[in-house]
């Protein structure tokens, strides 16, 4: 399988804090690759220096072969790389569709952007990802509106809208009714196979995780300690300790 993604030695530092320090990860084409962790692990962090949102103070990052270590966000995603952020990012007082059509350059939305008609093929692909994603007969509603699993399947949704090889899920799954859950898993599934998207799911939750990937990248203290299939990571007892190890800190995050 070629690297789509290939980070090397990637380092964030946060002052004196070491946020991420010296993670290798790779994501192959078409592929979908889950990345868990404690709480404070440096999930958001690597995400935020993979897709360009935060600089790095050290470490390579290539992107189908092209450098975008010094790349801004928005090249990146012209280069087709999207992502989602843990904290929902709509807007709440647009429609469903709105979001969708100003979605195309996260990161560089401007006046005239807001302004600008939006083009037929530009309504026609959201209209089409909508129904894709269950949204359909939602889509002149207000996002504001949206519960918390549909403003998940929305972004999912924005984040597709530029036909990206690949995205970065940033907990799809948190304030998601279960219900819901299994719909978000179906979806991403089908995006995978049927339009060779390949994913980078940083999640909470590890049975999600286990059910679309084969690869499972595990992040404790910033650094990778444990990576393989689903299976033999959660069976690793060096894991286990990461998540269960200090009684005091065996919170939400525990799988
Ligand atoms: P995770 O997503 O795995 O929960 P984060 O990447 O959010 O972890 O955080 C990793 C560490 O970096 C934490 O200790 C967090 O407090 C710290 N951190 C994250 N972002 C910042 C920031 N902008 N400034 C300072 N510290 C930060
Ligand atoms: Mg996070």
């Amino acid at each position: 399988m070629t690297a789509l993604l290939e980070a090397r030695g990637v380092v964030k530092r946060f002052g004196g804090l070491t946020a991420v320090d010296g993670v290798d990860i790779s994501v192959g084409t078409g592929e979908m690759v889950g990345l868990i962790g404690p709480n404070g692990s440096g999930k958001t962090t690597l995400f935020d220096c993979l897709s360009r949102v935060q600089t790095i103070d050290a470490g390579s990052i290539r992107f189908d072969g092209v450098d975008i270590a010094g790349r801004r966000a928005h090249d990146v995603a012209r280069l087709g790389m999207s992502r989602t952020f843990q904290l929902i990012r709509v807007y709440r007082d647009l429609s469903v569709a709105e979001n969708m059509h100003l979605s195309i350059q996260w990161g560089s939305i401007g006046v005239p952007q807001l302004f600008a008609r939006t083009d037929a093929a530009t309504r026609r692909r959201a209209d089409e990802l909508l129904d894709f994603l269950l949204l359909g007969p939602l889509r002149h509603e207000r996002a504001g509106n949206l519960s918390g699993g549909q403003r998940r399947l929305l972004e999912i949704g924005m984040s597709l809208m530029s036909e990206p090889r690949l995205v970065l899920l940033d907990e799809a799954t948190s304030g998601v009714n279960p219900s819901l859950v299994a719909d978000i898993a179906d979806r991403l599934r089908e995006v995978n196979t049927q339009r060779q998207v390949a994913f980078l799911l940083v999640e909470h939750n590890v049975q999600f995780v286990a059910d679309l990937c084969e690869r499972v990248v595990v992040l404790d203290q910033g650094a990778v300690l444990a990576e393989g299939t689903p299976g033999e990571v959660t069976q690793d007892p060096t894991v286990i300790e990461a998540y269960f190890g200090d009684p005091g800190d065996a919170g939400e995050d525990a799988p």
